[in-house]
């Protein structure tokens, strides 16, 4: 059976990035009908929070991605939180020291960056150069006495590694240009994320690794690791990097990127998940417009590209827009109605009324974020755009006529529109412009908007005939 996991450090909210990897993960396991697991990688005390990972549960639950163990979800290799784990991990490390695979190390953060820059000064591979290993018992107990603690270090004694990845193919590392015997637990004695990830991934039966290329050189150290304590490595796959619209990397400079304003901005959750599915991936065909339901169907790793993908707002927008035009109008206006009302943007809105209006607009919007500005006017007190449509002689003449006529109409909501227009036309000279826009100023305190013959039924005869009233009282 395919086990996945997305480990999160909860130092943040979830962005662009991260996010990408969870859903691969998932798309993944629910395409080999798999289990996703959620992992919190919270072993850095300092800088992760409790509230970031309850927003990132929270986000990922959002977007759809469910985890089948993990947090709240519970599961057979629990416990899920690292900070809940480091029993475990220092059971692995007494084993570890015990068979001779890693060794406390008595050399100083500041000697071991100092090994490092030495070596680039002297034109070597800027690693450590592992001289721990070989301080006699005098040296360390003259250590001891100065108060340093040490660090547990792995020995790596076997520096070629191959990785045969799902996405990038065969890579092949030197660790001897790379990296010395690397520090399992740190001097404060907390494991750190080399170690928790690879006894975490082994005790968890992680069977796939698909993280972001930013892990690549991390990962022949973890290989080693595995190995010396007895799990088979799992098949690693690298994402390659999103970079943003002008193929630099992406930055602050893009805006916040992170689900929290994907969420704010009223994307659909599918509409996100379609989008980032196609950061580097794609189901061929030219096929771009993906239900939720076919991207879990069709996700394989083997369409899944090497080189960077392009982060552009635009595109996500387009394919958002899509998707809103394919819910059914109901749905269209039950999820807008909760952006609005969460945003708090309904305070002084009849329920009813907006729900009544919203399927209107389901052909013009691409995010819900862009509704607030265009249903202004269902607030009794809206103001108008250009008075002058009103003031006018022939605005005038049209908005008093329309008093007289509401109240003598039909009001079946069936043509009502026309109907208003035709009994409206010949009691007025305004002709063209001059006879619409009053109408559409009086109503919606706009020049441009939505069709006024979808708008006008659900206005309803009353509301239309108190809008003419506030109009010729201009
Ligand atoms: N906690 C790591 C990160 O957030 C995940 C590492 C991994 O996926 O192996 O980058």
């Amino acid at each position: 059976m395919i086990r996945v996991r997305f480990a999160p450090s909860p130092t943040g909210y979830l962005h662009l990035g991260n996010v990408r990897t969870a859903l691969f993960n998932y798309l993944f396991a629910k395409s080999q009908a798999g289990r996703f697991i959620l992992r919190v990688e919270d072993t850095d005390l300092e800088r992760s929070k409790p509230e970031f990972r309850a927003a990132l549960i929270e986000d990922l639950r959002w977007m759809g991605i469910q985890w089948d163990e993990g947090p709240e979800a519970g599961g057979a290799y629990g416990p899920y939180l690292q900070s809940e784990r480091l029993a475990i991990y220092k059971g692995y490390v007494e084993r570890l020291l015990a068979a001779g695979k890693a060794y406390a190390c008595y050399v100083t953060e500041e000697e071991a960056e100092e090994s490092k820059r030495l070596a680039r000064l002297e034109k070597r591979p800027p690693r450590f150069d592992n001289r721990g290993r070989h301080f006699t018992a005098q040296e360390i107990e003259s250590r001891k006495a100065r108060g340093i603690k040490p660090t547990i270090r792995f020995k790596v004694e076997d520096p070629q590694v191959v990785l045969h990845d799902l996405v990038r193919g065969e890579v092949h590392f030197n660790l001897d240009d790379m990296v010395g015997d690397f520090v399992i637990v740190r001097a404060d004695g907390s494991p750190t994320f080399h170690l928790a990830v690879c006894v975490d991934d082994g005790l968890m039966g992680v069977t796939h690794v698909i993280r972001g290329e930013d892990h690549l050189s991390n990962t022949p150290k973890h290989i080693l690791l595995l190995k010396a304590m007895g799990f088979t490595p799992p098949q690693y796959g690298h994402l390659a990097l999103i970079h943003g619209p002008g193929g630099e990397p992406l930055s602050k400079r893009l805006g916040d990127v992170s689900v929290r304003e994907f969420r704010r901005k009223g994307y659909l959750p599918f509409g996100l998940a379609n989008y980032i599915a196609l950061l580097g991936w794609s189901p061929g065909e030219n096929r771009e417009i993906l239900s939720w339901k076919e991207l879990q169907e069709l996700f394989s790793l083997e369409r899944v590209n090497k080189g960077p993908s392009i982060y552009d707002p635009h595109k996500l927008d387009w394919l958002n827009g899509e998707h809103l035009r394919r819910l059914a109008p109901e749905e269209f206006a039950a999820r807008a109605f909760d952006f609005l009302q969460q945003g708090g943007f309904l305070q002084t809105m009849e329920p009813s009324l907006v729900m009544k209006v919203l399927p209107v607009f389901q052909d013009n919007i691409e995010r819900f974020d862009q509704l607030p500005d265009k249903i202004g006017f269902l607030s009794e007190d809206f103001g108008y755009e250009n008075r002058g449509w009103l003031e006018s002689d022939e605005g005038r003449e049209v908005c008093r006529a329309a008093l007289e006529i509401l109240p003598e109409m039909e009001v079946a909501e069936d043509g009502l529109y026309d109907r208003f227009v035709n009994a409206l036309k010949p009691k007025v000279r305004a002709k063209g412009k001059n006879f619409f826009m009053p109408i559409r100023m009086a109503l919606t305190g706009r020049e441009h908007g939505p069709e006024m013959k979808r708008l006008f039924p659900a206005l309803g005869l009353n509301r239309a005939e108190l809008r003419f009233k506030r109009a010729v009282s201009v």
